[in-house]
């Protein structure tokens, strides 16, 4: 789970981070109020969405300017006209994809004065088992670029679990940053906090870039970037209801719900498929015969009538799906299930795409027997490659016949 900078500031100030002051607005006139609340003489304002590059990125319509998603202000006026120009407006950058991200929350901070950049992170590195920090002088900037041109300018290490953060961590984070005295003692606290507050509230990912130094010699976090496990959300009610769900896509809510494991993509074929391994070779194989799937989407082993219902709906509600492939193989999960789940589904919402459905496995007759009795429009298939083909084969001719 991923949350807005803001959040994510509000989370680090717990455990003692250093951070500028600053409020979140939702209109112009919080910005504003906001702006005043905070006093001094420079702001930035900084639109809030779940991604980043926002600095470098752009907004789609002329009205919200020519400047990025963060922006300096001298004056109130400027917060103010800002705000105007960014709420509401759609913000692309690297990484929102071209079609960007509507802005509808700003975070409107005290304005730092910036001697240097660094960069900061920490996430679980699978190799060592442990939380690993990576660090670079390099900082404010695409860290994939440093990573890729200048690998010697990236600096890494674990901390095991057992000891926690020691001093030598962060002394060895001080010298990354090339950083001595007062601020090599605030770089070593600062590990300490953020391992901390990584480990209390099982963070998946940290990154601050960039990490500053003030013009007064201070060690300050200017931007967060904060995802959790989502497995560990269940003892975290305090970052469960920081969630934004205007953020994420509305069909991967509506399938953890049902607990289904349900991932959008951009292809033309819906699948419902059961077991993560047998979804990816569906997935697979749709791509070998030259379609590509609409989802990724694993009911599970043991799953209901109802959720295979709730799953049929959720793959038909999506626009761009041109048919639909169930492969199912049933150990745990019975054929007969399915069945029921699928016709049930499509005496409800209908079915405006070519369905092929590829049983295999227990109560197989029975399902099969119930598609066939159902009177629905259903090809059958006997095996996965067969099935691919149907289904890539019925999309194509419905898409020949539509041109
Ligand atoms: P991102 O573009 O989404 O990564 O957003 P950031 O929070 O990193 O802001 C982008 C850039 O704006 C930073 O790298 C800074 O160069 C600049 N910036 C952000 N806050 C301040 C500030 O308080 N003072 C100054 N001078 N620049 C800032
Ligand atoms: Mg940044």
């Amino acid at each position: 789970m991923n949350i807005h900078e803001y959040q994510a500031k509000a989370v680090l100030r717990e455990f003692g981070a250093p951070l500028s002051k600053g409020k979140p607005a939702f209109t112009p006139d919080e910005a504003v109020a906001a702006a005043n609340e905070l006093g001094g003489s420079l702001w930035v304002v900084k639109s809030q969405i779940h991604a980043g590059g926002r600095g470098k990125g752009r907004f789609k319509e002329a009205s919200a300017g020519e400047k990025g998603g963060v922006r300096l202000a001298r004056s109130i006026d400027e917060v103010k006209s800002f705000a105007k120009e960014m709420l509401g407006a759609t913000l692309v950058t690297v990484q929102t994809g071209p079609a960007g991200k509507q802005v509808n929350r700003l975070y409107i901070e005290e304005g730092a004065a910036i001697d240097k950049e660094f960069y900061l992170s920490a996430l679980v590195d699978r190799v060592t088992a442990r939380v690993a920090f990576v660090l670079s002088t390099e900082g404010g900037v695409n860290i994939e670029d440093v990573a890729h041109h200048t690998p010697e300018k990236i600096h890494s290490f674990s901390i095991d679990p057992a000891t926690g953060a020691m001093p030598h961590h962060g002394r060895a984070a001080a010298r990354a940053l090339g950083l001595t005295g007062d601020l090599a003692k605030q770089t070593e606290k600062l590990i300490a906090q953020l391992y901390g507050a990584f480990i209390a509230k099982d963070m998946a990912m940290l990154e601050i870039n960039p990490l500053i130094v003030t013009a007064q010699g201070q060690l300050k976090v200017l931007d967060a970037k904060v995802s959790f496990d989502d497995n560990s959300l269940y003892r975290h009610p305090d970052i469960v209801a920081l969630r934004d769900e205007s953020e994420e896509d509305a069909k991967e809510i509506e399938a953890s719900k049902h607990e289904l494991n349900y991932i959008t993509l951009d292809g033309s074929i819906g699948c419902m498929v059961n077991g993560a391994g047998l979804a990816m070779a569906t997935m697979d194989i749709i791509k070998l015969y030259g379609e590509s799937p609409a989802n990724f989407l694993d009911v599970g082993g043991g799953a209901s009538k109802d959720r295979v219902t709730a799953a049929f709906k959720i793959i038909t509600a999506d626009p761009h799906v041109k048919g639909i492939l169930i492969n199912i193989f049933g150990g745990i999960m019975k054929c007969d299930v399915i069945a029921e789940g699928v016709i049930a589904a499509v005496k409800e919402v209908g079915l405006q795409v070519p369905l092929v459905v590829r049983l295999e496995g227990t109560n197989v007759e029975l399902g099969k027997k119930i598609i066939r009795e159902s009177g629905l429009n259903v090809i059958s298939a006997d095996d996965l490659d067969d099935a691919a083909q149907k289904i890539v084969k019925a999309v194509q001719a419905a898409r020949k016949g539509a041109a």
